[in-house]
């Protein structure tokens, strides 16, 4: 069998955030990640602060500020039986809107070539009764033993079915998130700006100067699976019905490629504060440990801060000179 020092599951933001945050301190792992290549679903994300402070630690940031813009402004607009709310606030920290498939590809460029493993799917965890470390099991019939596992590998997490944490809630709402593109620009200011109008909630955040990243949310139509990405579409446009012209202009001419639609879930603080998430050399990170909803635009970034903590940790037990792989 295979023996190999730190294996992280999942080629996510984690899993290869973490990655590199222990390359940078001198320790080599594996990222086993299911997929056939870098890809990332969920078309933007909104990156605040303290996602960009750890991207710096990670040495990818300036790149990625190349291909986003500056966000000054949040704005929030409650409608309801006709009537407008709205609440302003000035973003003083750093905060962009990147396009996943960018901060995937900027994460993988910045690991050693071999480091991650494509295809690479594993469908069970058991421990090693001997030396109790965690042998994983690939679905193509293949075992790896690891001295260290970090399972970075999402809300479906087999890490932490593994480490007995308690299921995931689910919200009672749905959310799709895509691009549209203006080509001739679409004006919009440099803000976020959300709109909750009765079960709806819609938000649009700018990436450059001629798209947009935009999420849709539905507090109530919880039964669609979203077949295919011309059902999403539809669904979409149907969610949009009730809202301005501008907002159902955006959903109609979306880039309906890159339409993902997520059953949003969490895990309790509480069970954060109190869960156990550690079992002998086996722990989780990112979405795997705390998945959130979208609505404080940090699930990512806490993931940027999970790898750059946990390398920071992990340095203090396993050296650079030490044999970990
Ligand atoms: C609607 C919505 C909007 C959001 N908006 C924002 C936002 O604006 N800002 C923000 O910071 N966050 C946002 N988030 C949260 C953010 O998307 C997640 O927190 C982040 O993607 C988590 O990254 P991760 O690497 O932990 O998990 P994932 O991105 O889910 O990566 C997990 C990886 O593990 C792989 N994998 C899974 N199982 C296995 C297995 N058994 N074997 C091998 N590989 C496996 C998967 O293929 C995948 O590549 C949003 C989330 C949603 C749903």
């Amino acid at each position: 069998m295979e023996e190999i020092g730190i294996v992280i599951v999942g080629g996510g933001i984690a899993g290869l955030a973490t990655s590199i945050a222990l390359h940078r301190k001198g320790i080599k792992s594996v990222v086993l990640e299911r997929a056939e290549k870098v890809r990332s679903e969920g078309a933007g994300i909104g990156t605040l602060s303290n996602g960009w402070r750890a991207l710096d630690q990670l040495g990818v940031g300036d790149r990625l500020r190349l291909n986003s813009s500056l966000i000054h402004k949040a704005r929030t607009m409650l409608i309801e039986n006709g009537k407008k709310r709205e609440f302003v606030s000035n973003i003083v920290d750093e905060a962009r809107c990147i396009k996943r498939n960018d901060l995937v590809e900027a994460l993988s460029d910045a690991l050693p070539k071999g480091t991650i493993r494509f295809g690479s799917h594993i469908v069970s965890i058991e421990q090693d009764k001997t030396t109790l470390f965690p042998v994983v099991h690939l679905a193509n019939g293949n075992s790896i033993k690891a001295k260290v596992l970090i399972g970075c590998d999402g809300a479906n997490s087999i890490v932490s079915d593994y480490l007995q944490l308690n299921p995931k809630k689910a919200f009672a709402c749905r959310a799709v998130r895509g691009f549209t593109k203006y080509p001739n620009g679409h004006g919009f200011p440099q803000e976020v700006l959300r709109i909750k109008q009765g079960n709806v909630l819609i938000g649009r955040l700018p990436l450059t100067d001629n798209q947009v990243f935009w999420f849709l949310v539905h507090m109530q139509d919880n039964n669609h699976n979203g077949k295919d990405q011309e059902s999403i579409a539809n669904l979409c446009r149907k969610w949009a019905d009730d809202l301005s012209e501008d907002w159902k202009e955006m959903v109609k001419i979306c880039n309906v490629e890159s339409l993902t639609l997520t059953h949003l879930r969490y895990r309790a603080p509480s069970e954060i504060m109190l869960g156990k998430f550690r079992r002998g050399t086996v722990t989780v990170a990112g979405d795997a440990m705390h998945v959130m909803g979208p609505f404080l635009a940090q699930g990512g970034s806490a993931a940027l801060e999970d790898a750059v903590v946990l390398a920071r940790c992990l340095a203090r037990k396993v050296g650079p000179d030490q044999e970990t792989c």
